[in-house]
């Protein structure tokens, strides 16, 4: 949702030609502000043509590739939309606010007719002006909430309908380009767009601003376009995919981008400095990795309230960059994933074994065994049914003591009417079972009746190797020492 920036003219005005004047302005970022300031006062890249689009100003930042900005209608930061000419046709990466002829100002600058677009995410500032164009792509993760904005009110909150006067910005409304039907493309991760004799531009997943937020990587020029990467949103609003939308994703993503930091010739944000340096990179996935490790111990908090709810906005700073922005709620996939086995809302009690402090909780433990749990750490009599797929079959009793060893509390097994019995863990009166998902459609009864200890359970010696490798397995994948102590 649209800030509430600050009223009135910021201490550093920047002069503008531009036909929007802003009522709301950003919160002022003094690395960020300044080089717009002379970006914009004293630039010779500007070309500027107000009887084709008065809203946007372009820069001219390769041979065939153009930055063009325009002013944020809604109180935030004000976007980039890029332009890129290809052999045959023009790439246009994101596309504003969809106030003004952005589409005959690419024509202009690029002198070419086809032209598509590529979205780095959904929001207002990068995606409103996807109705000027027939052809829009993004990453198959952002459809959903792409197509929410296929429609046209989404230009609604920028206007008091009665005055039509604009409330963030002063824009003339009927320089609103009317609404088209567009086609959406999805694209896969890494996925490649040709414009041209094999002039590919790479889509690049960095999820976590939006679940399905992604760069594109020019592969001849080396320009990387990196949307909103500096922030991961405190609230989602789709339903899928919620595991992209938190730090760690966004740090998972930006891990595998920094290997190829060589392909990189400059960095090209949606919003703030143009062309840094490719090891801008790498400050991000560093900021994401500090907040990982230490999510409470933020340069800057403040409470903000989003559609009616409380949130707790915290920032990392950025080296040579602004900052990342993120809730402490939205860090780790386990606080944003759901989970379907037995028992997880109580699964988040803290671990009691110091040696296993790196496992937060028993969500945090399941997403690990999801990855460890295999055929060999599988009860014989049910190696048949495992698969990867459901690899909880088979592995009950061996984690229900390895619960037990890294939470404490009590084993309990649960009699099943085929006979035997299933092992699941309670925890300070937390009741849950990692491994429940195999016993999906059957009638579980959770009553802590039949309480079992660790040693009984590992009398038997098949049993007790299959314990030990999956612990090791998981000892391995957290790299902790060989332990001395035998169990
Ligand atoms: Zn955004």
């Amino acid at each position: 949702m649209p800030a509430k920036g600050n009223k009135g003219a910021p201490h550093r005005y920047i002069k503008s030609e531009l036909k929007s004047h802003k009522k709301v302005w950003e919160a002022e970022y003094p690395i960020r502000w300044s080089y717009m300031k002379i970006l914009r006062e004293y630039s010779t890249l500007r070309q500027f043509y107000p009887d084709i689009d008065p809203y946007a100003e372009a820069y001219q930042m390769r041979e065939n590739m153009w930055a063009i900005y325009s002013e944020s209608l809604d109180g935030m930061g004000d976007p980039w939309i890029y332009a890129i000419r290809g052999p045959r046709k023009t790439a246009v990466i994101d596309t504003g606010f969809g106030v003004g002829n952005l589409k005959g100002l690419v024509r202009k600058l690029t002198g070419q007719d086809e032209i598509i677009v590529l979205n780095t995410h959904s929001h207002f500032d990068h995606a409103y002006g996807n109705g000027q164009f027939e052809i829009c792509y993004c990453h198959r993760d952002e459809e959903e909430s792409m197509r929410r904005t296929m429609n046209e009110h989404i230009w609604d909150y920028l206007y008091d309908p009665q005055t039509r006067e604009g409330i963030y910005s002063d824009f003339d409304v009927d320089d609103i380009i009317e609404y088209h039907d567009y086609q959406l493309r999805l694209l896969d991760d890494n996925e490649c767009v040709d414009l041209g004799d094999g002039y590919l531009i790479e889509c690049i997943p960095l999820r976590g601003h939006t679940v399905g937020h992604c760069g594109y990587l020019d592969r001849q020029n080396g320009c990387l376009f990196l949307g909103d990467t500096t922030g991961v949103n405190p609230i989602n609003y789709v339903k899928n995919k919620l595991e992209n939308n938190c730090v760690e994703r966004l740090h998972d993503d930006l891990e595998k981008l920094c290997q190829r930091l060589d392909e990189v010739s400059g960095v090209f944000p949606g919003h703030g400095m143009l062309d840094q340096t490719p090891v801008m990179v790498r400050y991000q996935y560093q900021a994401t990795e500090r907040i990982l490790n230490d999510p409470e111990n933020s340069d800057e908090t403040k409470i903000m309230e989003i559609q009616g709810q409380k949130v707790r906005s915290c920032c990392k700073y950025i080296q040579q960059g602004t900052s990342m922005k993120y809730s402490p709620d939205r860090v780790y996939y386990w606080q944003v994933r759901d989970y379907h086995f037995y028992g997880s809302s109580e699964a988040l009690v803290p671990v009691k074994n110091e040696r296993y402090r790196d496992v937060v909780n028993p969500r945090h433990l399941y997403d690990l065994l999801k990855k460890l749990w295999d055929r060999h750490s599988c009860t014989p009599r049910l190696r048949e049914k495992w698969s990867e797929e459901d690899p909880s079959v088979g592995q009950c009793t061996i984690t229900a003591v390895l619960v037990q060893k890294i939470f404490g509390g009590r084993i309990y097994a649960m009699a099943l009417e085929e006979g035997g019995f299933h092992h699941y863990n309670e925890v300070d009166g937390h009741i849950f079972d990692l491994a429940s998902e195999q016993m999906r459609g059957r009638k579980l009864v959770y009553d802590c009746a039949i309480e079992r200890s660790a040693a009984e359970l590992m009398e038997r010696p098949e049993r007790h190797q299959r314990y030990l490798y999956l612990k090791e397995k998981l000892d391995r994948e957290l790299g902790l020492a060989d332990e001395a102590v035998n169990d």
